[in-house]
């Protein structure tokens, strides 16, 4: 281009833009009618199809795909912000929502979009969840009802829908109180008639509810903000109702669940979403999901291998004639209203508690390795590991990796006073969990206003005294835990791990990360004390992760046959 005639047309486009921003800021932004906070809530219902259609729809039926933060953004590979975010697909996706009787049905199939270790992350098995009234409940694969359930979570997800919760108000199920503005929305405050507070924001000029959000107990962060933004309106059998829902946390803007319509029915002939009904027996998992599934989660049947898991050896103070401690996941572990938890003496100072938390003594105190299990079992964990030992106080805690699973307890544990020791880059994470208030649901943490105190490891950390050495070791060659640390005790030959050939023993995806560790660090291991499984042999511990391996390169292998390429195959193993 001609150098006079480039400058020319950069002067004409600058005055133009110009001119068009000049005439935005001059024009008067648009309004939600009226003053009051009902005023706003009329506008959006006129929006949405009108009061009179509003109150009168007798039930919704959304249907789509969902995708879900694994572990609420806590399971990814590394610690840090921006670590690629893993997430579950959750398909066949549908809500029912009985607006006449105010209950609701949600079901889903899941599905790990990533390798994981066992064949129910990916068996899509179907979940039935419902509220009917105040009472949750499940449906099981035989479509039997069981009672249970977080009422409170599951009401605030059957108001996050803007018919919904628009509609509540018209009702008398909520009333709304406190409009303002924010960024051009106008923001009103819903309290629903069982106490609970939602914000909803509607935006003009078309005046549909932009978003809803409210605040979620969160054992890991205290609580959470979770808003939810719509997207696309579109109409179905006279109310408009939107294509899209991204549902956000206020801790690192996760995406805790993306929601895809495929569309709606609106006032369809629905059965009854009673607690008291009865339900379709359903299908468990899809064709996915490697050997025929006995449950989601559970054992798969019919390949015929047995656990190798032994039966806890001998059991320790405090809980005599107690056999805690059995079974493939590890033990018993959840503490009932301060109920004991079950504790194995593994060594000379070495205690395994159910629920997989390992006990260490030295000379002047009690250092523990995982605090997984919530709040409670923590709690108790740490209560009975003060009087492992009359007079030595628990001092420190040694936390494997970040996922969230394995850190549902540490909140609790900073609470307890606890130094915590980790991966250098963990220290970043705990920090943030650790930091956050939880004045709405207060736990152990917020009234305590105690912060994390942080001893970070690199390679390889020594703890010892004259009573006990134990060396920490930075993890190597696992594509599951990228930050991670695990425990040696040379007198003993006692390898204390998580999720290293441990996090369940069905397909190993990193399975060649166990011999990789103990040759890396030329260690001779006797005995492996794990988090989430029983105590085993060396040679037992191998014998289990060997033919995992075997299954992921037959999974990998059957799949690929069909053309299906899925995250994790190949299989990248010896
Ligand atoms: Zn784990």
């Amino acid at each position: 281009m001609n150098r006079a005639l480039h400058t020319i047309t950069a002067i004409v486009g600058l005055t133009a833009l110009t001119a068009m921003a000049g005439h935005a800021q001059n024009a008067p932004a648009a309004q939600v009618p009226g003053t009051t906070a009902r005023q706003a809530i009329d506008a959006a219902a006129a929006a949405l199809g009108g009061v009179d259609r509003l109150r009168a729809v007798r039930n919704i039926t959304l249907m789509g795909y969902a995708q879900y933060a694994y572990q609420n953004g806590g399971g990814n590979i590394s610690p840090l912000p921006g670590a690629p975010q893993k997430f579950i697909a959750a398909n066949d996706y549908r809500r029912s929502y009985d607006l006449q009787n105010t209950r609701m049905l949600h079901q889903e199939r899941r599905n790990d979009l990533f390798p994981f270790a066992n064949y129910g992350g990916h068996s899509f098995a179907l979940a039935r969840q419902g509220l009917d009234g105040a009472e949750a409940y499940n449906v099981n694969a035989q479509g039997a009802v069981q009672r249970g359930g977080d009422a409170r979570d599951r009401r605030m997800w059957f108001y996050t829908n803007p018919v919904t919760a628009v509609r509540a108000v018209l009702t008398g199920a909520a009333t709304v109180a406190n409009r303002r503005q924010q960024n051009g929305l106008t923001l009103v405050d819903l309290t629903l008639k069982e106490g609970d507070k939602m914000t909803l924001a509607i935006r003009p000029p078309e005046n549909r509810p932009q978003w809803i959000s409210w605040v979620a107990p969160q054992t890991n962060l205290g609580e959470v903000v979770l808003t939810t933004t719509f997207y696309g309106y579109q109409p179905y059998g006279g109310v408009e109702l939107p294509m899209g829902y991204t549902t956000k946390m206020d801790w690192r803007d996760v995406d805790f669940k993306k929601l895809y319509i495929d569309g709606y029915l609106v006032d369809s002939d629905i059965p009854s979403l009673a607690a008291t009904a009865t339900f379709p027996a359903a299908p468990l998992g899809g064709t996915l999901a490697g050997p025929p599934q006995v449950g989601a989660g559970t054992l798969t049947a019919g390949r015929g291998f047995e656990s190798l898991l032994p039966a806890p050896r001998t059991v320790g103070p405090g809980d005599a004639g107690r056999a805690g401690g059995a079974g493939r996941a590890g033990g018993p572990g959840a503490a009932a209203d301060g109920q004991p938890i079950p504790v194995v003496n593994v060594a000379r100072g070495v205690w395994r508690f159910g629920g997989g938390t390992i006990a260490i003594e030295f000379a002047d105190h009690i250092t523990l390795f995982e605090a997984g299990g919530g709040l409670a079992r923590v709690k108790q964990v740490v209560a009975q590991a003060r009087q492992l030992v009359p007079g030595k106080p628990v001092t420190q805690l040694i936390q494997s990796h970040h996922h969230f699973d394995h850190t549902a307890g540490l909140r609790q544990a900073v609470a307890e006073g606890l130094t915590i020791i980790s991966r250098r880059d963990n220290g970043v994470i705990f920090k943030e969990m650790t930091d956050r208030k939880a004045p709405n649901f207060p736990d152990d943490l917020h009234r305590s206003g105690r912060t994390l105190r942080f001893l970070p490891v690199d390679d390889h950390l020594q703890l010892k005294d004259a009573s006990m050495t134990m060396d920490v070791y930075r993890i190597i060659a696992n594509n599951h835990i990228g930050d991670g640390v695990f425990a040696y005790i040379p007198e003993h030959k006692i390898y204390i791990e998580a999720d290293i050939a441990t996090a369940a023993e069905e397909i190993q995806w990193w399975g060649d990360s166990w011999l990789a560790n103990i040759a890396h660090r030329k260690i001779d291991v006797a005995t492996v004390v794990p988090v989430h499984m029983d105590i085993m042999t060396f040679e037992e511990a191998d014998r289990m992760v060997r033919p995992g391996i075997q299954r992921v390169k037959d999974y990998c292998a059957e799949h690929i046959k069909k053309g299906n390429w899925f995250p994790g195959c190949p299989a990248f193993l010896r």
